[in-house]
């Protein structure tokens, strides 16, 4: 039996009656040079990938360095959340209000400048250019390992089958690896709105913001639009921002935020939201109104990517809200098919979703038995205005697991950045350790540097450091770093 099945961005050929086919598979989607390849290829693979984002690359990618034939399946451009809509172009518009912060300094230090308007349109083209070269990067990454790129969306046909534009594609072991995407309330008006998506597809900066959320993503798009110039508001239902972390650095980030003009309304439980010729204004349950705006960003948290993948014919185990059940090795109750990364709902992180996929494949195909992701002790950065840095527990959950052999040391100073002018940030500090031989087991800092200041003492609480460790360690001097090896 021979069919052809031809499409926008692919074509295929398939031939059962040699358990062999053959296709072309147009790389447009990825905006890179149209060209077509040709390849033969077994009718099954030994691995399909469903995902392309940060986990599914980097499991695709081991296993195939251990030899395996690896199809990776994507509907969208290859790499992911993070290189499209999240990590990649968040930490470009990072630096964009970076680069206005050290400008707002910069007289402090007698230069003479003055700060022209700032073009987001040609940042925006640039910092999209700079993506796209990524994508390229990962699809050729895919190819010097032979792994077949298949382009468009997968949904099962059965436990080894994956359907793609109407092609059956099947496999030994299947991966799920489909990521999330951004919620919105289910209020009147929501979709008038946009997300973190839609943030990376603004033409222009809106000038008059209502951020709605409390999470790190929300802090970060409220501070590069802050520094950008936009008159920014945070609105939260709760009391805090960045809850999920030590309390200090929601305190200190909210104060902080505060002081350097972007507004942080609480106990805000969203109602409506409407629109007129001045704008966008929401309404909260309480009556209060919030607007107009020129642009509502929602980042109110992400849900998985599984509504869609009739999942259910594989007899995979979900929870309530769709994330797949994973134990630690990253199997679901499916002997064959695995998950990981941020569809598991598990420390929703890049560096995270790569060390699952890469220990899987060391596990499954190169005979590392037992070897997987610790989950514990995962080091992260908040992308604020100042930073967060942490890892390890919190004041509170070291308590509420280690009661009185909990020993906190604090620092509060401001960094030498600030020095010369008269506009001060403070930076914050805090270690958290246990028992007599006072073991790290919690490291906080917010403040000028706190982004690059963490991967390190990371390793040393990995391996078990103490205070005595720290204190043995000798300064860098002048850093704000230094203070964590001087605390008292
Ligand atoms: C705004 C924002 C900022 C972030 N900043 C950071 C940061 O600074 N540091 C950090 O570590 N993490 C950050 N993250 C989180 C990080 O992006 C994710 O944790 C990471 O991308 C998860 O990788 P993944 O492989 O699980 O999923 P993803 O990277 O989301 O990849 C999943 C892929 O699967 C594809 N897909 C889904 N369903 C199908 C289907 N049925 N068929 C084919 N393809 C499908 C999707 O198109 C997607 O490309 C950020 C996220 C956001 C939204």
């Amino acid at each position: 039996m021979k069919y052809r099945v031809t499409g926008l961005t692919s074509a295929v050929l398939i031939s059962f009656s040699d358990l062999t086919y053959y296709h072309t598979w147009s790389v447009a989607l990825l905006g890179g040079d149209r060209h077509t390849r040709e390849k033969s290829l077994d009718k099954t693979f030994d691995l399909l990938v469903l995902g392309g984002g940060s986990g599914g690359l980097a499991h695709a990618q081991r296993a195939a360095d251990y030899g395996k034939r690896v199809g990776v399946i994507e509907s969208g451009p290859l790499g992911g959340t993070c290189v499209n809509v999240g990590c990649v172009p968040k930490k470009v518009m990072w630096y964009t209000a970076e680069h206005a912060h050290h400008l707002n300094h910069a007289a402090d230090y007698g230069f003479d400048v003055t700060v022209g308007a700032h073009n987001w349109s040609a940042l925006k083209s640039r910092r999209d250019a700079y993506i796209k070269r990524l994508n390229g990067i990962y699809k050729s990454n895919l190819d010097k390992r032979n792994v077949e790129h298949i382009a468009g969306y997968g949904s099962f046909k059965d436990a080894h089958t994956i359907v793609v534009d109407g092609q059956e594609i099947s496999a030994e072991r299947i991966l799920i690896a489909t990521g999330g995407h951004p919620v919105v309330p289910e209020i009147p008006g929501a979709e008038l709105g946009i997300t973190s998506d839609g943030f990376f597809e603004l033409e222009d900066r809106p000038q008059r913001v209502l951020v709605v959320g409390s999470g790190y993503i929300a802090v970060e798009l409220a501070g590069i639009l802050s520094a950008l110039g936009s008159e920014t508001r945070i609105v939260v239902r709760k009391n805090g921002i960045v809850r999920t972390f030590d309390s200090m650095l929601g305190a200190e980030l909210m104060e902080s935020m505060r002081a350097h003009g972007t507004a942080i309304e609480t106990g805000v439980i969203p109602k409506n939201l409407t629109q007129n010729e001045a704008g966008l204004t929401l309404t909260s349950v309480d009556g209060r109104t919030f607007g107009p705006v020129d642009s509502l960003i929602w980042a109110v948290g992400r849900a998985p990517n599984t509504a869609d993948l009739n999942i259910e014919v594989t007899g995979v185990e979900m929870d309530a809200r769709g994330f797949i059940a994973t134990n630690k090795l990253q199997q679901t109750n499916i002997e064959h098919i695995t998950a990981l990364g941020d569809v598991t709902g598990r420390a929703a992180l890049t560096p995270v979703a790569i060390a699952a996929g890469r220990r899987l494949a060391d596990r499954l195909y190169n005979g590392m038995e037992g070897r997987h992701l610790d989950y514990h002790l995962i080091p992260t950065v908040v992308f604020s205005h100042p930073p967060i840095g942490t890892v390890g527990l919190t004041e509170d959950g070291a308590r509420a697991e280690y009661g009185n052999a909990v020993k906190i040391y604090s620092s509060s100073f401001t960094a030498m950045f600030y020095a010369l002018g008269d506009v001060k940030r403070r930076s914050t500090m805090k270690l958290i350790t246990v028992g007599e031989e006072e073991r790290i087991v919690g490291c906080h800092v917010i403040g000028e540097g706190a982004d690059e200041m963490l991967q390190g003492f990371a390793v040393a609480i990995r391996m078990g450091a103490t205070k005595a460790d720290f204190d043995d360690t000798v300064a860098i001097h002048p850093t704000s770093a230094e203070e964590f090896v001087t605390m008292r």
